[in-house]
């Protein structure tokens, strides 16, 4: 059985080999959140575009602004002020942040460091060279690549192709992913289940963790487990880029996913990896779709998206695949877990103290999902670590999407 890391591997290495056509489209900056770019970004200017003064004070001659010096103000510059005038020897000119330094002054002394009489400025500490200056072209010269091809563009991104005047922006368009859940049992949302039944959580989770990792949900409802409703529906999954299932991998009698997934001759790499929750997890390709089988206890399908969807669909977009935001933490109270599998278990992590403190969270297995509700974190439990004390340094799975 694979380990979760040989899972992600095998998924990174299948997803890179699609032959899918990857599609782009330009994407107003106000719109491109969470796009991979599909273009560079070059600079239009050097940046900052003038020797920019970090805050508010006066601008000098480092070499005549010396301990205990007095000298008369010659006027002042605004942020957005023209500045043509050199600073005149002997004078410093008063300077607010954002402003440019006039030419002659090499630094600018904050108010603060500063007492005015009058028109005289007086001096309480000795100014460096340099100082609260930002030279021009410091952070980038014109014509360089600031954004490149294959970023995932957050607010950051965004702010910088702003910056530059890049208002259009060629983005991967989102890969498609149809979701499917299977399972008699399973109802719609927005019907009363009978006592036997459950409401199609899973379809709601995936949607959300699909739009998270960047891709275009397509949900499809629930397939009955019987061959003829399964069929009809996964080939209707098939037109997408990826096909994500819940449930039906399991070992019982009416887990037909692989059964028909097989007949319509997908071909697998994985069908089972040694985590819990998640172990039945199925991944192959048909038809040049991803197609990944989850199991349908909510935890687990929670926990196999984000170790084994989230990298394929930041490969379709044209990204490198994110790592997984694993951190490091302080167990908060010890723990006994069966040895053999890596375990994933909902669980809260706090920063209040000196070091992250961990703690597990009470549950009832991998159906439970106000515990996971309750969750920032999964707390990695190692394949081999069966006992671990309090104090010891546990490594943990951060839940971004609220963590
Ligand atoms: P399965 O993997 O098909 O054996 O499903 C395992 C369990 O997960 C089922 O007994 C249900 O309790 C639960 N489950 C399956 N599908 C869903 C779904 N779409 N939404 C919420 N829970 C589900
Ligand atoms: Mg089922």
């Amino acid at each position: 059985m694979l380990t979760y890391e040989q899972a992600r591997r095998t998924v990174i290495e299948q997803a890179q080999k699609t032959t899918r056509p990857r599609t782009t489209a330009p994407r107003s900056v106000w719109d491109a959140l969470g796009f991979v770019l599909a273009q560079d970004v070059k600079t239009d200017r050097q940046y900052p575009p003038f020797d920019r003064s970090t805050r508010d004070g006066f601008a000098v001659r480092a070499s005549e602004a010396v301990l205990g010096a007095k000298l008369p103000c010659a006027g002042e510059i605004k942020a957005g002020d023209t500045v043509g005038t050199p600073l005149k020897p002997g004078t410093c000119v008063q300077i607010m942040t954002g402003a440019a330094v006039p030419a002659g002054a090499d630094a600018v002394v904050m108010l603060e460091h500063t007492r005015r009489e009058g028109d005289t400025v007086h001096f309480d500490r000795e100014a460096i060279a340099g100082q609260s200056i930002v030279a021009r072209g410091s952070e980038a010269s014109p014509g360089q690549t600031i954004l490149s091809s294959g970023l995932r563009l957050g607010y950051a991104e965004l702010a910088l192709a702003a910056q530059v005047g890049a208002t259009q922006l060629r983005c991967a368009n989102k890969p498609r992913v149809a979701i499917l859940s299977t399972g008699d049992e399973v109802v719609s949302i927005d019907e009363a289940p009978g006592a036997f039944q459950i409401r199609n959580s899973n379809s709601v989770s995936l949607a959300a963790q699909v739009r998270l990792a960047g891709g275009e949900p397509v949900p499809l409802g629930n397939a009955a487990d019987r061959v003829e409703d399964l069929r009809a529906k996964i080939e209707r999954g098939l037109k997408e880029d990826v096909l994500v299932l819940s449930g039906g991998v399991s070992m019982g009698k009416y887990d037909l996913v692989e059964t028909v997934l097989q007949d319509l001759g997908a071909e697998f790499y994985f069908d089972a990896v040694a985590i819990r929750p998640g172990k039945p997890a199925v991944f192959g390709k048909c038809r040049d779709t991803l197609v990944f089988g989850l199991p349908g206890n909510p935890v687990s399908t929670m926990v196999t998206f984000e170790l084994f969807v989230t990298p394929a669909l930041d490969l379709l977009s044209g990204a490198a695949a994110r790592d997984l935001p694993l951190l490091e933490a302080r167990l908060g109270a010890a723990l006994h877990e069966k040895a053999g599998l890596t375990h994933f278990l909902p669980a809260r992590v706090e920063w209040s103290g000196a070091r992250p403190q961990v703690k597990a969270l009470r549950w009832q297995g991998s159906g439970d999902i106000i515990a996971l509700a309750h969750a920032n974190c999964f707390l990695v439990v190692a394949a081999d670590s069966a006992r671990i004390e309090t104090g010891e340094t546990v490594p943990i799975l951060l839940r971004k999407d609220i963590a």
